[in-house]
């Protein structure tokens, strides 16, 4: 069977989502699971961007081994330089590099002649391939460019040296049909295109993105590129879990496989979502809450009977273990220490003892303890080595009650603790921790979500908050949705702190 790759942009077009900011740390997370997942490459970012994209591209080649590493750039020598430095320690580092061929863009946005783009495209790679050999071009807004124009770039790039071809439907415009004609007329007027590999990127615009990728897939084309949870700009990208799940699913149709290790997929969603604080809606296909839930009684009777009545793929296969054990406040130490084998979060005897007593603090809370909640207390072990903590916090609010919260934090082995009132309960409690470290904090995004469904559900939190011009993200959990919220906002306060970006007054 024919082997298509899957070229990840989670964290470079994925990361470009509206709202949504991660710093070096939680890339190189991400990254990991990505490896994990098993895609062929992973695009790390956009270098040129700020020093803190060019910072987790650079950690991300470094150190995530197995797959390949790209880094974007426009088609000029200072971004080239800038993307070639980010990646040249890796192992094997691909420059991705593009211009937009479309009479659109290049009239209105480059206000450059098709004669110009053509030289800049061709001296691009012609300098990417002084120093890397796997060049990806990616011709912007492919879709809606002339065809003869593009085959002519196209030609050009390949002699330039080119490796990779990639045709985005950069806006979300094309329908499949039209697409794969498209695709096909570009493969048939472009000279060498046999020697590389012609790759896909589509977005979500009308709700296409999958199909239109699969269709590309239909007329042999070699590359896809996706986002796990389909995030990126506007309504997306392709999503990862989708492409890899048709192709799976429907090989009879598709005949392609991909080295997608499928039981990562669900973690790997978990972990993006949880991350960028980009939600997943419940009704997503592959990834959402209810994607393997059968509510009507006729379908259960059916499932009960035979599965394959109502179930076209199994849960497990994407690392859903339905039938999994519960823990609650009976479950004992093995019992815990075996889950957490299983998902892969085994912990050294000294941390795990710490996470035991915080899991049986949990269970005296909620009745069940599901393995959202075992990451999240992991997380949280992970986090240990905050210089800012919370001993106490108290809060009183009601209908015609001035919202006040009073705030104790640890900081440097001494207590310091502070009140103020806000337009809420939590407005109030982020007063006082500011308050309390003389910090000016500004909230640009705020979302909260039940972890798990269930109504003793554990609350998470995610926080953008600006200090002065940087932006830091924060994530905080617990049964108490205002604890939540405070344990989000001083994350992202120990963020910023650890990066030399605040003071706190003593
Ligand atoms: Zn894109």
């Amino acid at each position: 069977m024919r082997r298509i790759e899957i070229f990840d942009t989670t964290l470079r077009d994925g990361e470009q989502s509206p709202g949504v900011a991660l710093n070096a740390e939680e890339k190189l997370q991400i990254a990991h699971q990505l490896g994990k997942l098993g895609v062929n490459v992973l695009e790390a970012g956009f270098p040129i961007a700020s020093p803190g994209d060019f910072e987790g591209v650079r950690r991300i080649a470094q150190e995530v081994r197995n797959v390949g590493v790209a880094a974007l750039a426009r088609a000029n020598a200072k971004d080239i330089e800038r993307a070639w430095e980010a990646i040249s320690g890796g192992e094997s580092p691909r420059i991705h590099t593009f211009i937009a061929t479309s009479p659109i863009h290049m009239q209105y946005k480059l206000q450059k002649s098709p004669d110009e783009v053509f030289e800049q495209a061709v001296q691009a790679v012609r300098l990417a391939k002084s120093k890397v050999s796997d060049i990806e071009f990616s011709a912007e807004d492919a879709s809606r460019s002339d065809v003869d124009f593009l085959a002519r770039v196209f030609t050009g790039v390949i002699q330039a040296g080119a490796t990779v071809l990639n045709v985005p439907d950069t806006v979300g415009y094309a329908t499949p049909e039209e697409y794969a004609a498209f695709l096909k007329a570009i493969m048939e007027r472009t000279t060498g295109i046999e020697k590389v590999k012609v790759s896909v990127h589509c977005h979500n615009d009308l709700g296409l993105a999958v199909a239109n990728s699969l269709a590309a897939v239909g007329i042999g084309v070699h590359q896809l590129e996706c986002t796990v949870n389909g995030i990126g700009e506007r309504a997306g990208n392709a999503a990862l879990e989708e492409l890899v799940m048709a192709l799976h699913t429907r090989r009879d149709q598709f005949n392609v496989e991909t080295s997608i290790v499928t039981s990562e997929i669900a973690r790997t969603s978990q972990l993006v979502s949880r991350l960028t604080g980009m939600m997943i809606q419940h009704n997503k296909a592959i990834v959402g809450k209810n994607a393997f839930a059968h509510e009507s009684g006729i379908h259960q009777d059916g499932m009960l009977k035979e599965r394959s009545t109502y179930e076209i793929m199994s849960p497990s296969i994407i690392g859903v273990d339905v039938e999994s054990i519960v823990l609650g406040k009976h479950s004992g130490r093995h019992a815990v220490q075996q889950r957490l084998a299983d998902l892969g979060l085994e912990l050294e005897d000294s941390h795990f003892e710490e996470l035991f007593s915080r899991f049986k603090l949990l269970a005296d809370r909620k009745r069940e303890v599901t393995t959202a909640d075992l990451f999240s207390l992991v997380d949280e072990q992970k986090e240990k080595t905050d210089q800012i903590n919370l001993d106490y916090l108290q809060i009183s609010s009601g209908t015609h009650l001035v919202p006040t919260a009073t705030v104790g934090l640890m900081y440097q082995g001494q207590r310091l603790a502070d009140a103020a009132c806000g337009d809420g309960p939590v407005d109030a409690a982020f007063k006082a921790i500011d308050k309390v470290l003389g910090t000016q904090g500004k909230l640009s995004h705020y979302s909260l979500q039940a972890l798990d469904g269930g109504e003793d559900a554990q609350g998470e939190v995610t926080v953008s908050v600006k200090f002065g011009e940087n932006l830091v993200a924060g994530r905080g959990v617990s049964t108490d949705i205002i604890e939540a919220s405070v344990r989000g906002y001083l994350q992202a306060v120990n963020r910023a702190y650890t990066r030399g970006w605040i003071e706190i007054k003593q």
